[in-house]
């Protein structure tokens, strides 16, 4: 019997169970052995559950310690907080590992080759946010705390340069802001130099850069970086920004990793606009749950996954709407699935 490996599989809201479908598809050619217990979180915990992070999937993570999942709804404004990130809270998942790769040549930019390494689970981005009231309108002023902690942000660079040197990357770009927030993201930039110091001086290229002029720089001429990392709301956007550099969000896989749990699942987000049509490019997905194989040590089969996906994209020419093709969801899943058997 073959050993299987226990898993949460969250298919998510709006075109999650989509693309979930597809990627299961997907992971069954290539004999991944992951036995999912099926979850549901955001929209679909309230209304199975009335609570966006019911309990019961809080447990079966628990248990798995790695899970793959679709984008989760979060009210914008008001409305409950995001289950995304209170994932990232309970199970301490510090990093988020964002690679970009071209997979479809002849966009903007051939050939990129970067990974993101976002903090994230400090800083601006935590959403401890209050208003004041002033004169009878309760929203006069609106503030926000941000935190970084010295030991946060050095489990997070030693993370990233782990990371970078096992998988042979050249160079760090640490990125920063730390000429006007001196001391939110000041802590960062000293943390990184000091963890450099300390250990991987000599083992890999290292350098900082200024948040404003690192977007610049990825926009005119993103082969000067290699591994960027950096604190959770620079992250944030960057990533997106580099997404965009490679074909869009429905080609942007991510993983949360932690000390208690690892979460794979696509950067977009639920596409509402899109839900229920059968149109949804399910790459992005797909993608993350390679990056799950990897994960778990499959390499191989990860690796049949990506050149799947690389094949049925460039030499099948199967493509979804986002990328000027007319294949469904369900569609490209099946070429994906013909290429693997
Ligand atoms: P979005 O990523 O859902 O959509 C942005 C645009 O990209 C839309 O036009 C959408 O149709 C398109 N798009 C996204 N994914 C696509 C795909 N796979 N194939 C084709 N087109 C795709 O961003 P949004 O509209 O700002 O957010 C919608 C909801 O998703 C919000 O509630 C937000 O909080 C949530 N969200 C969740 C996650 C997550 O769970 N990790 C991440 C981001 C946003």
């Amino acid at each position: 019997m073959p050993q299987t490996i226990p898993a949460t599989l969250i298919p998510g809201d709006g075109i999650g169970p989509e693309i979930m479908d597809a990627t299961l598809a997907v992971l069954d050619a290539v004999g991944a052995p992951f036995e999912w217990d099926r979850q549901v979180a955001g929209l679909g915990g309230i209304a199975a559950a009335g609570d966006p992070l019911p309990k019961a999937t809080l447990d079966s993570i628990r248990k798995t310690r790695l899970a793959l999942k679709g984008p989760l709804e979060t009210p914008s404004g008001s409305g409950y907080r995001s289950s995304n990130v209170r994932l990232r809270e309970e199970f301490q998942l510090y990093a988020n590992l964002r690679p970009a790769h071209t997979v479809i040549p002849g966009g903007r930019y051939d050939n990129i080759d970067l990974v993101i390494v976002r903090e994230n689970l400090e800083g601006l981005y935590i959403g401890h946010e209050h208003y004041v009231a002033i004169d009878g309108d309760p929203h006069a002023v609106a503030m926000a705390t941000g935190i970084n902690t010295r030991a946060g942000s050095r489990r997070l660079l030693e993370f990233a340069f782990e990371h970078a040197i096992a998988t042979g990357r050249k160079k760090i770009t640490v990125v920063h802001k730390a000429n006007i927030m001196k001391a939110l993201t000041g802590i960062f930039l000293e943390t990184a130099q000091q963890v450099y110091d300390a250990k991987y001086k000599g083992r890999i290229a290292f350098e900082t850069i200024i948040v404003d002029a690192c977007a610049m720089k990825l926009v005119l001429n993103p082969y000067q970086f290699d591994v960027i990392v950096t604190t959770n709301l620079f992250g944030d956007i960057l990533s997106d920004l580099v997404a965009g550099l490679v074909g869009g969000l429905g080609m942007a896989p991510g993983a949360n990793i932690g000390t208690d749990a690892a979460i794979f699942e696509a950067v977009h987000g639920s596409a509402p606009d899109i839900a229920g049509k059968g149109i949804a490019n399910p790459t992005a997905l797909i993608l993350a749950a390679a990056m799950m194989l990897d994960h778990v040590k499959l390499h191989d089969k990860a690796e049949r996954v990506r050149k799947a996906v690389n094949e049925t994209l460039n030499v099948d020419n199967v493509r979804t709407g986002d990328l000027g093709g007319k294949a469904s969801t369900s569609a490209f899943a099946q070429a994906l699935v013909k290429r693997l058997s």
